[in-house]
């Protein structure tokens, strides 16, 4: 009889978790699957095809304000009078997430993380992502890993200032987040981080191209005022396993996205007569 309750409790048991286990591959599955867009040449989904996937996202075909570029010496325009980026950001409460095509640290609130100026005009940051390899070029030179930070205005205007990153010493503000990352890898999760600052975030110096494009992923949207710096950080990677790994902050962020964006890097784009500004001394004098 005892022998017999036990069996029916273990059929139970299997039972239960049989349906438990269920949905869950049913749910990794679908997020699988739910990828609207990737970064597989010759994919159906993949960069050459975003603008005919859906409507909304036609400027990923047909517009001629695109991003990335390459920004060749060749073409910038030289700006005798320098701007330098006005940055003005405080801490506050920040989420990273896993969206399967990158991993994105979205601080709270519009306006609480602080903003940007150019040309007299406030854009809040909103959240920073990671591209890996880079996304813009400089004279034809791919990096390992590009950081963007989008910052809006009130009325949806958008600057996005970039990062060029090449394998080196360790990224204090990639670092710190490399546990939560790896936490999430192949999930479409998100992780509560508390205060992020984003002055942890390399200041990238007074020299950086400009030039109007657009968001490097669909919907393409054009108009995006994008800051490049011209200096190269030296990137990050995990400090306690650095001698074993040296790239494993790289392996973390790919490792970590759906394997459909393992490189993330949109490819680039013409730059159909725009002007790309160079706001420093010459391009030429200060690489790395
Ligand atoms: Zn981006």
């Amino acid at each position: 009889m005892k022998q017999q309750r036990t069996y029916v409790l273990c059929c139970c048991i299997l039972v239960l978790a049989l349906l438990f286990l269920q949905p869950l591959s049913g749910t990794a599955q679908e997020v699988e699957d739910e990828r609207e867009f990737d970064y597989i040449e010759g994919s159906k989904r993949g960069p050459a095809y975003w603008g005919d996937i859906k409507k909304e996202w036609a400027d990923c075909k047909t517009g001629r304000l695109q991003s990335p570029i390459d920004m060749s010496d060749r073409r910038v325009k030289m700006v005798q009078k320098t701007e330098n980026i006005k940055r003005n950001y405080r801490p506050f409460n920040a989420t990273v997430k896993n969206r399967g095509h990158d991993i994105m640290v979205q601080w709270e609130g519009f306006d609480q993380v602080g903003s940007i100026q150019i040309n007299g005009i406030r854009y809040f940051l909103q959240q920073c992502h990671w591209h890996s390899p880079s996304e813009h070029t400089i004279n034809g030179r791919r990096y390992d890993m590009e950081l963007h930070m989008v910052h809006t205005t009130p009325d949806q205007k958008i600057a996005v200032i970039g990062y060029l990153y090449k394998i080196g010493k360790p990224d204090p503000f990639l670092s710190k987040l490399l546990d939560d990352i790896m936490s999430m890898t192949d999930q479409k999760l998100e992780r509560n981080l508390g205060i992020v600052d984003p002055r942890e975030i390399k200041s990238g110096g007074k020299k950086y191209y400009r030039y109007m494009g657009s968001l490097t992923t669909p919907p393409c949207k054009q108009g995006v005022i994008w800051t490049i710096n011209k200096k190269i950080t030296p990137p990050p990677y995990l400090a306690e396993i650095k001698i074993l790994r040296p790239d494993s902050d790289f392996r973390a962020l790919r490792e970590a996205v759906h394997d459909y964006a393992e490189k993330n890097a949109r490819p680039l784009q013409p730059l159909n007569q725009r002007e790309i500004h160079f706001h420093g001394q010459s391009p030429k004098d200060t690489f790395n």
